[in-house]
């Protein structure tokens, strides 16, 4: 099973699509037998997006394939990302386009407080990423705005914006691709067909992906999509459009591709998760946190998929599970940065992100602090 799936079935997409290589797959499929058993399942498998790429994993590498891949070949000297200050995916822009040669400049927006903000932002700096604070979307907007235009003037051609999340229909061809990934493991006897797969649900690129890619592959999975984001951004309405998008552009390169329209019906938005909202850590998504911590010896989150996890688990608690496969997919990095963060590394980060270290984590947070600084001297 060597090479990009996707391309091997569509040859096409290969010739048409902007692609960088950036990861390593397939992505390994793990059985969890421990937390099956606590949860009475005999099916339980975990698909590990974590190390999605040798340096920095999670969802964002199959998206950033194609989005970085569109900046190589419009020759484009410098990217721009937009996130929470604590984003995924402005790191993960920041990491790959260094490698790759170019400069990530970061808009980045408030956030709760957590250890992982901290430490993505340190590491996002670390990575030689440009990181502007902004208090709100209009400022941002504007803001980006002077930035293109600043160098353009410097260097001759405006910077490629980056869809925030990486989800465009270019972004979700990333994740079409992962499903046909996840049918060759199934014929390879990885595991069997799964009935579910459990996915945290943000800018919808990663579920939206897959839904297409399952349905696409002929695959009968469903998708349970957690979302951890607030209602506004995210429906079954947007869900619906990104889809037909998504579709439609694929087929624009390969009429071969089938239309997927019915696939929405694959996906469930699950709301029940989220809590006070986006990056607020709740009691059962750190219950699940830990659960997976400590009978898979796997890291989770609070704001992404230990959410999704935890959905998993109040259905099998609910007895919805009896004979199923269920797939749980992880989207969080699994790698280790490796990145020296001391006390006082974060006075080198502009102003503005200084709160985020000399403000306590939110309360949720706090077993989990990790890294030591004055106002936190007590852990
Ligand atoms: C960005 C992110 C998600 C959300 O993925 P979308 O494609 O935006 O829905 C889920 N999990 C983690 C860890 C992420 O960083």
């Amino acid at each position: 099973m060597n090479g990009y799936t996707l391309f091997r079935r569509y040859p096409r997409l290969q010739k048409k699509l902007p692609f960088v290589s950036l990861g390593t797959y397939p992505t390994p499929i793990q059985k969890l037998n421990r937390l099956g058993r606590a949860l009475n399942m005999d099916s339980l498998f975990l698909k590990d997006d974590g190390l999605s790429s040798e340096t920095y994993g999670g969802n964002k590498v199959r998206k950033l394939e194609f989005l970085l891949g569109q900046a190589s070949k419009e020759k484009v000297k410098e990217v721009l990302s937009f996130g929470y200050a604590g984003s995924n995916f402005t790191l993960a822009s920041t990491i790959f386009s260094k490698q790759l040669g170019l400069k990530c400049v970061s808009m980045l927006l408030p956030q709760p407080n957590a250890t992982y903000v901290r430490k993505n932002l340190l590491v996002t700096f670390y990575w030689g990423g440009e990181l502007h604070c902004c208090p709100n979307i209009p400022f941002l907007i504007g803001y980006s705005s002077c930035l293109c235009l600043y160098y353009r003037i410097m260097h001759g051609v405006f910077p490629l914006i980056l869809p925030a999340g990486g989800t465009s229909p270019l972004g979700v061809v990333g994740y079409v691709n992962a499903a046909f990934e996840l049918k060759e493991q199934i014929s390879a006897g990885k595991i069997p067909e799964p009935d579910l797969i459990y996915v945290a649900l943000g800018t919808m690129g990663t579920a939206v992906g897959l839904m297409i890619g399952l349905h696409a592959a002929g695959l009968k999975t469903r998708v349970a999509a957690i979302r951890i984001v607030n209602s506004r951004l995210v429906s079954d309405g947007t869900a619906k459009r990104l889809l037909k998008k998504s579709n439609e552009f694929i087929q624009s390169l390969d009429a071969s591709f089938p239309n997927v329209l019915s696939a929405k019906h694959n996906m469930k938005i699950r709301d029940e998760f989220l809590g006070p909202g986006y990056a607020n850590f709740t009691v059962m998504g750190m219950e699940a946190v830990r659960q997976m911590k400590d009978l898979e010896d796997t890291e989770l989150d609070g704001t992404y998929t230990g959410k999704a996890l935890a959905a998993l688990i109040d259905d099998a608690k609910n007895g919805f599970f009896s004979e199923k496969t269920v797939l749980f997919w992880n989207t969080l990095n699994a790698r280790d940065s490796r990145v020296p963060i001391t006390g006082f590394a974060y006075r080198k980060l502009p102003r503005p992100f200084h709160r985020y270290f000399e403000e306590d984590v939110q309360l949720l947070d706090r077993s989990s602090l990790r890294f030591a600084n004055p106002s936190n001297s007590e852990e």
